[in-house]
């Protein structure tokens, strides 16, 4: 201990004075606990806000508790020092003393929002702050002006300021450990730990007034009142403030850490709906949005240069296995197939089903990659059978390649592409790759552009029948074949051929179809009030129009609006067709026939014929393909088919109309073979109703026996 009365000013005596107030004592230290409480709790909002401003505002409420706490701690524990003295407060080193303690808190609050300290950071850290908290207090007891003098023991100052420091690196390490966690055991450890803090604090401080010596004039009196009226009312004060500031910064502590709870619940809810949003349920791959989502992800990350291809695979006929085996079967074909990609792919790789039996996956091909090495492997992976309740079913695929960025700049535009694609392989018989091409756009583009201009002309009557008469051995006519027609007001008239195909892809061939019975059935109606009773008409049908099951009723509506027997109508029907669409197909016809209309097969022996399936199809008559007929009488093979063709058809109890009958010779032989009709540019070509008006008179001229 230092020896302070070699250090008197002249004139002073030293004031023996160590006694205080305990109620003020009592709250200086659970007020510094408190403080520390509200700190701890802070800095885990601190570190959990992920906004910016969420962790500045936990910053500043934890450092106003702390450092508002640490100072008013300070302050009372001064207030109830009894010294008997008059003591005034100088205004400006009081608030500066407060500043001092908010600013060293909010340094610690920030380092406790960092990731993490090294050692010597701790250190730094905890001496900074120790040495802050000393300013704080040595500031403060400056701020205290009365008769007496201050005289300090520099050892113990140091002392205190160890302490202070020392309370520092406890309180740090302390927020470090119990940062993010929850629970009833950090509560507590949070609590003990505050106490110890609040302890270090008051120790701290008393060391400080321990170093403090006052000396006062020689003769001075101590008032014992001086303090008892001012100080106590003035140290509750204060201590009721601070324990509010206290109260709401633990408030806020604790409405942070709920809504810590809540949004980490919230993400885990979220987490879980991505699971079921993003993937699809069958395979558990991703879905088609979601695979959308992490190709734009994966292209918007890419560095320059980077490529990527963007495959889609296809099966072949995945309706058939749904339709004859049913839907479980077919989602068990899809499961496995899912699995046999995966297999052949780097884990990480995105792979979607993408719709229906369409999957797809992008592949990153880096500088200059080459997709096609793992197209051929899928494909490879895909060939043997699979096993399907018993059953071995091999399946073929169709698939389709684009790569980034030459075939498309995002997800969209590559898919599309890849789709563009699939569509040639299938167009193309299916059971094959193809990498997207410019003239696949092209052949997009037209198509789009032709099926607006077909749409505008059955809607604004820019459509057009014209009629092939169908004779009988005599070249008597007994049907008319209604061909359509289109003027494209910009190509010129079109081959039927295209633009069918046209309303085929676009789904406009029902409205086209419909539209061409309907012209033909009043312009029959029109012929057979002008004479012409026994003409029936002939008309084409899409395949595709047999899947609707509403068909038959469309077609006895519009016998019925022109007031034509059944019997009058036949519809062809093309061969291939029938192949395909099985059995809603074979129903739609069977009701079309109890209506009386006959169906015909048109182009027959031009695809896969059967003679076992050709028995049972729901039929009355069948068109020879004009290819048989063409070659008559070259080619002795084709003759012989077409002779083979209609005495079979006889024996099935089947009319036989033969088309594109051009030469004499091929008449006599078709007659020659007891070919029931016969259609071609050797009796009339297909003509507008008036022309077509002029050759029935002409021909009922010409059949007039002489
Ligand atoms: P298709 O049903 O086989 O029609 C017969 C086609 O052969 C017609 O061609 C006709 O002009 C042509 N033709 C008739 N006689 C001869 C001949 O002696 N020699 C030659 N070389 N050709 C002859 P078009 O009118 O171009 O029709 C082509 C195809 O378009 C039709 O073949 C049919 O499949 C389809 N089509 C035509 N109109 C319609 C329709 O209204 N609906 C549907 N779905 N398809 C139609
Ligand atoms: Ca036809
Ligand atoms: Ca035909």
């Amino acid at each position: 201990m230092l020896n302070f009365s070699t250090l008197l000013p002249p004139g002073h005596q030293i004031l023996a004075a160590n006694e205080y107030e305990s109620v003020l004592v009592v709250l200086s230290y659970l007020i510094a606990s408190a403080a520390g409480y509200t700190a701890l709790a802070m800095a885990d909002w601190v570190t959990n806000s992920r906004s910016r401003r969420g962790s500045e505002l936990a910053k500043l409420i934890g450092a106003i508790a702390l450092g508002g706490g640490i100072w008013s701690m300070h302050f009372l524990a001064m207030l109830s020092f009894k010294i008997g003295i008059h003591v005034h407060y100088a205004p400006w080193q009081t608030l500066a003393s407060l500043l001092i303690a908010i600013a060293v808190s909010y340094t610690v609050m920030h380092l406790i929002g960092r990731e993490s300290l090294t050692a010597p950071q701790y250190l730094l850290a905890a001496l900074a702050a120790g040495l802050g908290i000393a300013t704080m207090h040595y500031t403060g007891m400056l701020a205290m002006q009365s008769v007496a003098v201050q005289l300090y023991d520099p050892l113990l100052v140091v002392v205190s300021v160890m302490i202070a420091s020392l309370a520092s690196l406890g309180a740090l390490l302390l927020a470090f450990r119990l940062r993010g966690r929850t629970g009833i055991r950090t509560f507590w450890l949070r609590l003990l730990g505050s106490l110890a803090l609040g302890f270090a604090i008051v120790s701290m401080h008393f060391t400080g007034m321990a170093a403090l010596t006052l000396a006062v004039p020689i003769g001075f009196e101590p008032d014992g009142l001086a303090e008892v009226n001012q100080h106590l009312e003035l140290g509750m004060g204060i201590a009721l403030g601070t324990l509010f500031i206290i109260m709401v910064g633990l408030l806020a502590a604790w409405a942070g850490e709920r809504f810590h709870a809540q949004r980490l619940r919230l993400e885990r809810v979220s987490t879980t709906l991505d699971q079921i949003t993003l993937h699809d349920p069958l395979t558990h791959l991703l879905n088609g949005g979601s695979f959308i989502q992490t190709v734009d992800r994966a292209i918007g990350q890419a560095r320059t240069g980077e490529q990527f291809a963007l495959l889609m695979l296809d099966i072949d006929h995945f309706k058939r296995i749904n339709d004859s085996l049913g839907h479980a079967l077919g989602d068990e074909l899809l499961i496995q197939m899912a699995q046999r990609i995966r297999a052949v792919l780097d884990n990480d790789l995105p792979l979607a089903r993408y719709a229906g039996d369409e999957f797809s996956l992008l592949l990153p091909l880096g500088q200059r990659g080459d997709s096609q090495p793992l197209a051929m492997r899928l494909l490879e992976q895909l060939r043997p059978p699979f096993e399907l309740a018993g059953q071995r079913i091999a399946m073929t695929f169709s698939l389709g390649i684009a790569h980034y960025p030459q075939d498309g700049a995002n997800a969209g535009q590559l898919l599309r592409s890849a789709g563009l694609a699939v569509g040639h392989c299938k167009r193309s018989g299916r059971n094959r790759s193809q990498r997207f091409t410019t003239e696949l756009q092209r052949d997009a583009d037209d198509l789009l552009s032709l099926e607006m201009d077909l749409r505008h002309a059955l809607s604004q009557g820019g459509l057009h029948v014209a009629y092939q008469p169908i004779v009988d051995p005599a070249g008597a006519p007994v049907a008319l074949e209604a061909l359509v027609r289109w003027q494209h007001p910009v190509l010129g008239p079109l081959s039927p051929e295209r633009f069918v195909r046209v309303a085929e892809e676009t789904g406009l061939i029902a409205d086209l179809d419909g539209w061409v019975m309907r012209q033909a059935c009043a312009d029959l109606a029109q012929l057979h009030r002008e004479g012409h009773a026994a003409l029936r008409v002939s008309v084409n049908c899409s395949a595709l129009n047999l899947s609707d099951r509403l068909l038959p009723q469309a077609i006895a509506r519009t016998l019925q609006a022109e007031d034509l027997p059944a019997s009058a109508l036949i519809l062809e029907v093309t061969e291939n067709a029938l192949m395909h669409s099985l059995n809603v197909a074979v129903e739609v016809l069977n009701e079309i026939r109890t209506l009386g209309v006959r169906v015909s097969i048109d182009d027959f022996g031009s695809g896969y014929s059967s003679l076992a399936y050709l028995s049972r199809l729901p039929v009355d008559s069948l068109k020879v393909d004009r290819a048989f007929v063409r070659t008559i009488p070259k080619q002795s093979n084709d003759m012989a088919i077409a002779a083979a063709i209609i005495a079979m058809a006889h024996k099935l109890g089947l009319n036989v109309v033969a088309e594109g009958v051009e030469t004499v010779e091929q008449r006599q032989f078709l007659q020659a073979n007891d070919c029931n009709f016969m259609q071609g540019y050797l009796f009339g070509r297909p003509m507008p109703l008036p022309h077509l008006r002029t050759w029935l008179q002409q021909s009922a001229i010409a059949s007039v026996p002489a």
